[in-house]
């Protein structure tokens, strides 16, 4: 997999020319385009951790934000070990940018450690995250920037990050994070949102297709809170799933997986690459394996110019942000690929997010259907809004995506004027 440790592969260059291809059809200002290219904050933080051995480790964090103009910032948070700025800034831009879309009243931000927690004992891990967020209490609150779980976070993290903060406040603040566990104010299908969202959009883009979920094929990579339950949303819907991976390899089976048994041996041995009955695939393999529908929901730049020529899906639905370089979609897009893009395919887990830091605020909860109903009409009609600018404008979904999401920040930013 091409990662930025791997290859020279700059996300937020990907992020930068999305943006910039997308703003051709707006006829903005050069200078309304620098300042939405712009960060507005960039926050590093190297702090101690006592290991369990009781050394002492220096790591390195980072939250950005990148637009506060349309509200609070959102984001989640990543702990992998390639985590750098590049990376941090260019997700935080894709969060601007996704939350305008779905309309959320949020800005973007994101945020992470340079980290495998797979490395770390539990107690270590609490004590690198409870570290972290005093770190960044600078700027997190349930005002002014509210943040969620991302890859190598989940609501454990979640809930030391709310517990954390409560104690500097002096009172519970469950409205800072999102992602967190239901008995501490999380919401309803918080966990499920953003593979559910993954397949909401998927099968409306299979439908405007033309194609059939029982004659549809598809190959997910990453096998962790989106590529999971994306698979297993698919997989109940109808379609066969034969390709699957996690960061230690894949699994194919031209006959389809019976998911839910693949979540099964997955909690019992850490991993899938592993699982009886499939062929052994690298994560390379996958990506270019014969299917209709292709999700990569693992990391960014993995569809780049070398791996593009070999992809054979028609449909790629991104579960992960950014899965695609800037070279490997020209290549997809000129073979007359499909992109259901990111800042629309994997909007479920943000537009949840939203739903839990309002229930939160108002202490009033809703039910698990309510979330959904409400997850599904927001991602259809904003599919649709962005399936017919693709069709009037005669641009590609990625683009249409973004000039809808842009025109949004722009309107707020001249509505709101510029200080002082
Ligand atoms: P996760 O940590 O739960 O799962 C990541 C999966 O990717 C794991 O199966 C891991 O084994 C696999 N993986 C890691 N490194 C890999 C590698 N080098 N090659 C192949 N597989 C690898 O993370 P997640 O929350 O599922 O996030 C996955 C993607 O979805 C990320 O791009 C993230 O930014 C994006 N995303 C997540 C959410 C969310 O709500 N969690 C929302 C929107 C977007």
């Amino acid at each position: 997999m091409s990662t930025a440790t791997t290859r020279r592969y700059s996300a937020s260059d990907v992020a930068r020319a999305q943006f910039l291809r997308a703003v051709r059809y707006l006829h903005l200002r050069d200078d309304l385009i620098e300042y939405l290219l712009t960060p507005k904050r960039e926050l590093i933080v190297h702090f101690p951790v006592i290991m369990d051995d009781g050394r002492m480790r220096m790591f390195t964090g980072y939250r950005v934000h990148h637009n506060t103009v349309k509200g609070p910032t959102k984001g989640g948070i990543r702990y992998h070990p390639d985590v750098n700025l590049d990376e941090i800034r260019a997700l935080a831009m894709w969060m601007t940018w996704k939350c305008a879309l779905m309309n959320l009243p949020y800005g973007g931000a994101k945020g992470g450690v340079q980290v495998d927690p797979k490395q770390l004992s539990k107690n270590e891990l609490r004590r690198l995250t409870r570290r972290y967020t005093t770190e960044i209490s600078i700027l997190i609150s349930p005002e002014g920037d509210v943040p969620a779980p991302d890859v190598g976070t989940n609501p454990e993290v979640m809930a030391w990050i709310m517990d954390t903060y409560s104690m500097h406040r002096g009172y519970s603040t469950p409205a800072v994070v999102t992602g967190k566990p239901i008995s501490i104010g999380g919401s309803q299908g918080r966990i499920e949102a953003t593979g559910t969202g993954v397949m909401f959009t998927t099968m409306e883009a299979m439908r405007h297709l033309g194609m059939d979920p029982a004659e549809t094929t598809v190959a997910v990579q990453g096998f962790g809170n989106v590529g999971s339950i994306a698979a297993l949303r698919m997989w109940e819907q109808g379609c066969k799933i034969i390709a699957l991976s996690d960061v230690n390899g894949g699994i194919y089976n031209s006959r389809g997986f019976h998911v839910r048994d693949v979540m099964r041996y997955q909690k019992e041995h850490g991993t899938i690459s592993t699982y009886p009955e499939a062929d052994a695939i690298t994560n390379a393999e996958l990506l270019t394996c014969r299917c209709d529908v292709l999700i990569p929901a693992a990391l960014e730049g993995v569809i780049d110019e070398l791996v593009a020529p070999g992809v054979k899906a028609r449909l790629i639905a991104e579960g992960a942000n950014g899965p695609c370089t800037t070279e490997g979609e020209e290549i997809l897009l000129d073979k007359g690929v499909t992109f259901v893009p990111d800042i629309l395919c994997n909007a479920g887990g943000v537009t949840v997010s939203y739903f839990e830091w309002v229930q939160d605020l108002q202490g009033f909860f809703w039910t698990e259907a309510e979330i959904f109903e409400r997850l599904r009409r927001l991602l259809l009609e904003n599919f649709r809004a962005v399936w017919e600018t693709a069709q009037e404008k005669r641009v590609d979904m990625r683009t249409a995506a973004y000039t809808l999401a842009i025109s949004r920040v722009v309107e707020a930013i001249e509505v709101r004027g510029i200080y002082p």
